[in-house]
């Protein structure tokens, strides 16, 4: 069992390793307390990492059929599971993933893959967290349209949403690849090879073969793109989920695509990012109007589940703030607040996610006084 803040006191063990840097608490994996990815100190960035499988030579292909083939080997031949695309818009099709953490029994692939069928091509949002898994939304894709990929968009650096660019690159090298600028950076920094990583090491291995393919088209707060005839629009809420995010609106299809700024039934880590900046940014997505809201995970829906999200958000912050001006520490708070959270404990990952929620909460109250 691996404890938060052991790590220092003794000799790495494998648990340790991937304790350090992985972005979910090892209790909820097998027996291990996880830290950011970001956070892992002694893996720095290939060298070699490609940012775009474009321009690879001969040998670069070789070495990458090798690859995948030694990933055949280790068992990952039977690929992922498909999951089917639901049409939630008349251009727009969603991939919801299951709701759990990335495992074995998910083959890591847990998050909302999005495409929506332009007159001439297809353009992706988050094709998941593996090379495997990217296979498989482009199997789902071509059940729908022969068209090619044009664009991806990743809507930040958390690697469960876009290590499957790795697939899109394989099959459509000239696709452009798109996500925020602080995204690329962390991801050329270290965050790509430690959610490699993560996910191998979630898998047991199944995700062996992926390549880290970084977005090599920045974007940013209100920039727009034109793609045969629809109109996509950026938006940048600075530091809600991770600091990295981007949020995709979708004119024609009244559709956004809020990444991990919006969970529904199903929570996540928060420690990239703030509650103040969350809750900001579901206001604001809110005010948008739209009337298709895309998760980062969890169903689809419309704008009740913006308002679902942000009232956990608002109630937890709200509560802690209270709370702590009554001087109890973080964890002499979770009976009160989890009472108050009554209508999200059937949400995925809440015991396992409270706790942290609340002592982060604590923190962010106790550095903005
Ligand atoms: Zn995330």
């Amino acid at each position: 069992m691996c404890r938060p803040n052991d790590h220092e006191a003794r000799r790495a063990t494998p648990e340790d390793e991937i304790c350090r840097f992985a972005p979910f608490d090892c209790a909820s994996f097998d027996s291990a307390s996880f830290d950011s990815a970001q956070d892992r100190p002694d893996r720095s960035p290939s060298p070699t990492l490609p940012q775009r499988g474009r321009g690879q030579s001969n040998f670069g292909r070789g070495l990458a059929a090798i690859l995948v083939s030694f990933a055949l080997i280790a068992g990952a031949e039977e690929g992922v599971r498909d999951y089917p695309a639901q049409q939630v818009a008349p251009h727009t099709y969603v991939i919801h993933g299951p709701l759990g953490y990335p495992s074995v029994e998910n083959q890591g692939f847990m998050n909302n893959p999005a495409f929506v069928v332009t007159p001439q091509g297809v353009v992706v949002i988050d094709p998941g967290s593996s090379v495997q898994a990217g296979r498989m939304v482009l199997r789902q894709i071509r059940a729908v349209t022969d068209r090619p990929v044009t664009h991806v968009f990743n809507t930040h650096v958390h690697g469960d949403h876009w290590l499957g660019n790795h697939a899109i690159g394989e099959v459509f090298p000239q696709a452009a690849i798109l996500g925020h600028p602080e995204m690329i950076r962390q991801a050329k920094a270290g965050a790509a090879e430690q959610w490699l990583y993560f996910m191998e090491r979630a898998t047991q291995g199944f995700t062996q073969g992926t390549r880290a393919v970084i977005p090599d088209r920045p974007v940013g707060e209100g920039d727009s793109l034109a793609i045969d005839g629809l109109h996509f629009r950026i938006y940048a809420p600075g530091k809600a989920h991770s600091g990295t995010d981007i949020m995709i609106a979708l004119r024609e299809d009244s559709v956004l695509f809020a990444g991990d700024n919006l969970l529904y039934k199903r929570f996540g880590q928060l420690k990239d990012g703030t509650f103040q900046g969350g809750i900001a940014a579901l206001d604001f997505a809110a005010g948008l109007g739209m009337k298709h809201y895309v998760p980062g995970h969890g169903p689809s829906g419309g704008v009740e589940i913006v308002h679902a999200y942000k009232n956990y958000l608002s109630i937890l912050y709200a509560e802690t703030q209270r709370l702590y001006e009554t001087g109890i520490a973080d964890y002499e708070m979770k009976e009160e607040i989890v009472a108050k959270l009554a209508a999200y404990h059937d949400w995925a990952n809440f015991k396992d996610e409270v706790g942290r929620h609340i002592n982060q909460a604590y923190t962010e109250v106790e550095a903005d006084l």
